[in-house]
C-alpha cells in the first residue's frame, strides 16, 4: 500500500478495531486509490481520504415495540449519514439480525460511491436494525416500523435524507414507515423511495436492481465480444435482487440453474423458467417461504447449506455468476472453485459479496468482475428517478423508467471502463468504479470547502 492510504487504513483499524466489514470496504477502496494517489495534488487530496471514511453523522437509537403476546421488545436502530457532498443522503434500510455498526458503516461507505456513479444528485447513507422480520406477524412488523420511524423522522426529509429498502425491507415495510412519517409530520412528500404504486412509488423500482445488474453485465460482456444468449448462469439468493436478475437473464436468452437462501440451494439444470420463477416470487413474497419448497414441487436437487464447507452453489460449472445474497458470500475457496470451473464473469448483485482475497483471485485470473458499486446501482438509480417524479408530481410509464435505467447503466459502464483504461488496467472495473466515483465525490467536497 502507498504510505498515505496505509495510514488512512491504520487509523480506521485503530479507531474501530471491531468493525471488520467497514475495514474491508475501506481497504479494497484504498487499494484502488493507490493507483492515482501520486498524481493528485497533495494538499487538497490526501486528507480527503480521512474525511471520506468518517461519516458526517451516525445516529444510533432504541426501538421499543410490543409483540403479539403483549411483551415489550427492544431493538437497536441505525442511520449512518455518510456523505452529502453531491446530494441529500440516500440509501436503504436493512432489517436483519446481523445488523451492527460495522455493517451499517460499510454499506453507507459503499453507497456514497455507488450513488455518485449513477450520475444523479444523491449523497450516501444507510440504516436499519437488528430486528428480524422472519417469523413476525404483519402487525408486529407494523409496530416495529412505526417505532423505528418515531425516532428516524427527525433525521430525514426529501432534501435531507431519503431512505429506501434493503434486505428485509420491501414494499410492506416502506408503506408502514411512510404512514408513520406522515402521521408525525403531517407532510406527504418523497421522503422514502420504493413506495407503493398508489402513493408515489415509481414503476420498475422493485425490478431495478436485478435488471440493472444484468444490463451492466451485458454491456461488459458485449465489450469483450461475449453475450448472455444461451449461457448458463448461477444466481445466489432468492429475494428481490435475485428474482429480477433471473427474470432479466431469462428474457435475454440466458439459462439460470440455481437459487439459494440461508438454509440451502436448489440446482435445476433444466433452468428456472419464467413459470418456475413465478412460483419463487409467490413463495418468497406472498408466503415468505423457503427455497426447498421449489425443490419438492419441481423434483430437483436441494442441497442444504453446511457453513463449515465451501458453498456448493459456487462449485457448479457455468459461464457467469451473480451473487445476490449478502456480503462476503464468496470466500477464497469458493473463488477458486469458480475459477477452476472456468467462470467468465462475476456480476455483484449483493453489496460486497466477495471477500477481498476472493476478489483478487478473480482479477488475477482474468475473470470479468462487475463490482457491486456499479453493478447493483440500478436500484438506487431508480430511487433517484422516484425522487425526481415525486418532486415533479408526475409518474413515468414503465417503458420510460426502464429506458432511463438502461441509459444510466450504460453511463456507468462508460465511466468505469474509461477510468479503468486511464488509471488502471483494461477491464479492471473494480479500480474503474472506485476511481471514477472518488474523483466526482472529492471534487464536490473540495469545491464546498472544509
Ligand atoms: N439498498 C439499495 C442499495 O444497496 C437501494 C438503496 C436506495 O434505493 O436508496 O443500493
Amino acid at each position: 500500500m502507498h504510505e498515505v492510504t496505509e495510514s488512512v487504513y491504520k487509523r480506521v483499524c485503530q479507531l474501530d478495531p471491531d468493525q471488520k466489514e467497514f475495514q474491508q470496504a475501506v481497504y479494497t477502496f484504498l487499494l484502488s486509490m493507490d493507483k492515482i494517489i501520486d498524481e493528485l495534488p497533495e494538499v487538497t487530496y490526501h486528507k480527503i481520504l480521512e474525511r471520506m471514511v468518517e461519516p458526517e453523522r451516525a445516529v444510533i437509537f432504541r426501538v421499543p415495540w410490543i409483540d403479539d403476546e403483549g411483551r415489550v421488545q427492544i431493538n437497536r436502530g441505525f442511520r449512518i449519514q455518510q456523505s452529502s457532498a453531491i446530494g441529500p443522503y440516500k440509501g436503504g434500510l436493512r432489517l436483519h439480525p446481523s445488523v451492527n455498526l460495522s455493517i451499517m458503516k460499510f454499506l453507507a461507505f459503499e453507497q456514497v460511491f455507488k450513488n455518485a456513479l449513477t450520475g444523479l444528485p444523491m449523497g450516501g447513507g444507510k440504516g436499519g436494525s437488528d430486528f428480524n422480520p422472519k417469523g413476525k406477524s404483519d402487525a408486529e412488523v407494523m409496530r416495529f416500523c412505526q417505532s423505528f420511524m418515531t425516532e428516524l423522522y427527525r433525521h430525514i426529509g426529501p432534501n435531507t435524507d431519503v431512505p429506501a429498502g434493503d434486505i428485509g425491507v420491501g414494499g410492506r415495510e416502506i408503506g408502514f414507515l411512510f404512514g408513520q412519517y406522515k402521521r408525525l409530520t403531517n407532510r406527504f412528500e418523497g421522503v422514502l423511495t420504493g413506495k407503493g404504486q398508489t402513493y408515489g412509488g415509481s414503476l420498475i423500482r422493485p425490478e431495478a436492481t436485478g435488471y440493472g445488474l444484468v444490463y451492466l453485465s451485458d454491456y461488459i460482456l458485449k465489450g469483450e465480444g461475449k453475450t448472455l444468449e444461451g449461457k448458463e448462469c448461477l444466481v445466489s439468493g432468492s429475494g428481490n435482487v435475485a428474482q429480477f436478475t433471473v427474470e432479466k437473464l431469462n428474457s435475454l436468452g440466458a439459462k439460470v440453474v440455481t437459487l439459494s437462501d440461508s438454509n440451502g440451494m436448489i440446482y435445476d439444470p433444466s433452468g428456472i423458467t419464467p413459470e418456475k420463477l413465478a412460483y419463487v416470487k409467490q413463495l418468497k413474497n406472498v408466503k415468505r417461504g423457503r427455497i426447498h419448497e421449489y425443490a419438492e414441487k419441481y423434483n430437483v436437487e436441494y442441497i442444504a447449506r453446511d457453513t463449515s464447507k465451501p458453498n456448493p452453489i459456487w462449485d457448479i460449472k457455468a459461464d457467469y455468476a451473480f451473487p445476490c445474497a449478502t456480503q462476503n458470500e464468496i470466500t477464497v475457496a469458493d473463488a477458486k472453485n469458480l475459477v477452476n470451473n472456468g467462470i467468465q464473469l462475476i456480476g455483484e448483485g449483493a453489496n460486497m459479496p466477495c471477500q477481498a482475497e476472493a476478489e483478487k483471485i478473480f482479477l488475477e485470473n482474468g475473470v470479468l468482475l462487475a463490482p457491486a458499486k456499479a453493478a447493483n446501482a440500478g436500484g438506487v438509480a431508480v430511487s433517484g428517478l422516484e425522487m425526481c417524479q415525486n418532486s415533479m408530481r408526475l409518474k413515468w410509464t414503465s417503458e420510460e423508467v426502464d429506458q432511463k435505467l438502461q441509459q444510466i447503466m450504460k453511463g456507468i459502464y462508460d465511466s468505469i471502463s474509461s477510468a479503468a483504461d486511464k488509471y488502471s488496467e483494461h477491464n479492471n472495473f473494480v479500480d474503474g468504479a472506485n476511481i471514477a466515483s472518488f474523483l466526482k465525490v472529492s471534487e464536490a467536497m473540495i469545491a464546498q470547502g472544509y
